[in-house]
């Protein structure tokens, strides 16, 4: 942490300062500049001591320099994480793809996509069984027998079940049937839900809250961390900005930014992101040329007649579409991960 004087700081102010630091068991190191004094703070710091210091006479600012989350932050562990379901590895050498229905709707319909998405080269099915809905009277979802149906479809495709998990009442009950719990953009910083997540030994995966800054989410993903569980993916689903044309505004840059800040995998949810399927695949290709580490993709046999975001949700045809641009971005996408990871020629941020 550096405290930056103002310009013109008396000594007495400066020495207030260093008697504040020695009560909190901190060092220092004072530089006199020619404008103006700073205090670099040496050790271990914690972010709630910066509004002590804040109070002070004569501080202009305090600025922190090592992050607030230290778990999920880069510095924080050597290399990638790769995040393991069975055999398939989030963060590994190939994004994966997660597919399926916004919303399980019936078994017919659940398989059929199921089946459908594997052909085209998915490899964890999707599903919502606890929906949450903005309006109270949409349909809300089919609960439990809607995880069973997850169940069964992921026994006879063989692929992984990812669903979300809205409630702290519910942990138990998704983690019986599904591989991955999916916590929601309107539940990202739920901290009750967060926590128990950090219980749970099965992967996350994390979903921006709609309003949330970086840091927001990687504090949100700390919380999962700090609770026990290293197993968390990060899933870019747009934010809330002016543009109404589309449902959310797909931040592409979070997948770059977060590979720079973050060890975690990092997803993107096209589909979410857009809310109009016609955008989904360009933003599917642009995540994975961008070095995304996996997708999930809305796909319903009948877009027309789906019970929540049929407009933003692919027929198969168009999912196996998607699925061929993928594959032929693949390999820039890896490139430009590892050169954000381990950064190009030194120049000032
Ligand atoms: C979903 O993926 O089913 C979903 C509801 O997404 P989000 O939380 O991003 O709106
Ligand atoms: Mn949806």
């Amino acid at each position: 942490m550096i405290v930056i004087m103002q310009t013109g700081a008396a000594d007495s102010q400066v020495s207030a300062v260093q008697e504040h630091l020695a009560s909190l068991n901190l060092n220092w190191i004072v530089n006199r500049g020619v404008e103006r004094t700073v205090v670099a703070v040496i050790g271990a710091t914690h972010p709630d001591q910066r509004d002590g210091l804040l109070r002070l006479d004569g501080v202009l600012d305090v600025v922190p320099i090592s992050r607030p989350y230290k778990m999920a932050s880069r510095e924080g562990k050597l290399g990638s994480t790769v995040v393991k379901v069975g055999d398939i590895e989030i963060g590994g050498q190939e994004p994966v793809v997660m597919a399926g229905p916004c919303m399980v709707e019936s078994e017919d319909q659940l398989l059929t996509t199921a089946r459908a998405v594997k052909e085209a080269g998915a490899s964890i099915l999707r599903g919502g069984a606890f929906k949450p809905r903005s309006s109270p009277y949409s349909f809300r979802g089919m609960g439990v027998d809607g995880l069973k149906l997850l169940k069964a479809a992921s026994q006879e495709t063989g692929m992984p079940v990812i669903t979300e998990v809205m409630g702290v009442r519910d942990v138990d009950t998704v983690c019986e049937h599904a591989d991955i719990l999916q916590v929601g953009t309107r539940n990202a910083q739920n901290f009750l839900l967060l926590d128990e997540m950090g219980k749970v030994n099965k992967p996350v995966v994390l979903k921006r809250g709609f309003s949330g800054t970086y840091e927001d989410w990687l504090l949100a993903a700390e919380y999962i961390m700090a609770g026990g569980n290293q197993d968390v993916i990060l899933c870019e689903r747009g934010i809330r900005t002016f543009e109404t044309y589309t449902r959310n505004t797909l931040d592409v840059a979070a997948v770059s930014a977060i590979h720079h800040l973050s060890h975690l995998p990092v997803i993107v949810d096209p589909s979410h992101g857009t809310g109009r399927w016609r955008l989904v695949a360009p933003m599917a290709i642009a995540s994975v040329a961008a070095g995304a580490d996996g997708l999930l993709v809305e796909v319903h046999p009948d877009p027309d007649k789906a019970l929540s975001d049929g407009a933003q949700s692919l027929t198969p045809a168009n999912f196996s579409r998607m699925m061929e641009g993928v594959r032929a971005v693949t390999a820039v996408g890896r490139e430009n991960k590892k050169s954000v990871i381990n950064g190009g020629d030194e120049q000032s941020d």
